[in-house]
């Protein structure tokens, strides 16, 4: 496994790898999410790649950022343990060099939710992952469910800027609780990480009501709030069931839907979904 930390060092590596490429973006802290994205884009190509980058320009608040779990060492670990070929893990100035001055926003599918709740976050996503694209040139690149809006942007984002790596979702890995894997459950104290699998809870009440024939968008959204509810340390930012190709909010469920969450635990904040199709 090859680690680098420049553009040029990146082109270079790519030069002799073999085609197809896969590229699995992340942000470090590596969990068995990740592990699966891995090995997901290990079985279906020649050459894995792996970006490791903590993109401040996709978080809307410093504290998240700054607290970021970081771990190189562990990552690096785990990357060659799944057999990855190539790591870029590159500084902030080497994606945004002095003078940067360039963001992509993507737009209908990006504004409700995560866009809605989180100003400016997938405009950093959008670049950023723009950027990867262009710079390792990957014939598919590999995202998780877990992030089920953030798949819908970048697709948006790699169709309109004519990038020709395809987007491919995996599923989302969850704990034995049912809680998503996912980076910022370090930050939860034990009485909140038991109180997290609420999360779960209450994407299953909405599925299981949609799947005993509920169409109505605020009769599900009543029955995860229900749910939340019964949680005390459970903070709701927003529950959502949405047009699964739109994302906009449904009063009926005719199609596929999306139903997805987002709550905090005192200040860490989790989000989760569920598709209804
Ligand atoms: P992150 O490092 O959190 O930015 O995530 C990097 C990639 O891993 C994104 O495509 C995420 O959607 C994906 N991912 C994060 N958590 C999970 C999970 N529990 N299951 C599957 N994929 C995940």
């Amino acid at each position: 496994m090859r680690v680098v930390r420049t553009r040029a060092e990146l082109r270079e590596a790519l030069r002799a790898a073999p085609r197809p490429v896969g590229l699995v973006p992340t942000m470090g802290w590596l969990h068995d999410g990740h592990r699966e994205l891995i090995r997901r884009a290990r079985s279906d190509n020649a050459t894995t790649v792996v970006t490791i980058f903590i993109n401040p320009r996709q978080f809307n608040e410093a504290a998240d950022y700054t607290k970021y779990p970081r771990n190189e060492e562990r990552d690096l670990a785990i990357c060659a343990e799944e057999g990855v070929d190539l790591v870029f893990a590159p500084g902030v100035e080497e994606i945004y060099p002095p003078g940067f001055d360039t963001a992509v926003s993507v737009g209908a599918v990006a504004q409700p939710l995560e866009g809605a709740a989180r100003p400016g976050h997938f405009d950093g996503v959008a670049t950023v992952v723009a950027i990867l694209f262009n710079l390792v040139g990957a014939e598919r690149a590999y995202f998780g469910q877990k992030d089920a809006q953030q798949v819908m942007v970048i697709r948006q984002m790699a169709r309109d800027l004519a990038i020709g790596t395809e987007v491919l979702a995996c599923p989302t890995v969850r704990e034995a609780d049912g809680l998503a894997r996912s980076s910022r459950n370090v930050h939860l104290t034990p009485v909140q990480r038991r109180a997290a699998a609420v999360l779960r809870r209450a994407l299953l009440a909405a599925r299981s009501a949609w799947e005993a024939g509920e169409r109505s968008g605020d009769t599900l959204r009543a029955a995860m709030r229900a749910e939340l509810d019964r949680e005390p340390l459970a903070a709701i930012e927003y529950v959502s069931i949405a047009d699964g190709s739109t994302l906009a909010e449904l009063h009926n469920v005719r199609g596929p839907a999306l139903a997805s969450l987002a709550v905090r635990f005192g200040t860490t904040r989790l989000i989760d979904n569920e598709p209804l199709d």
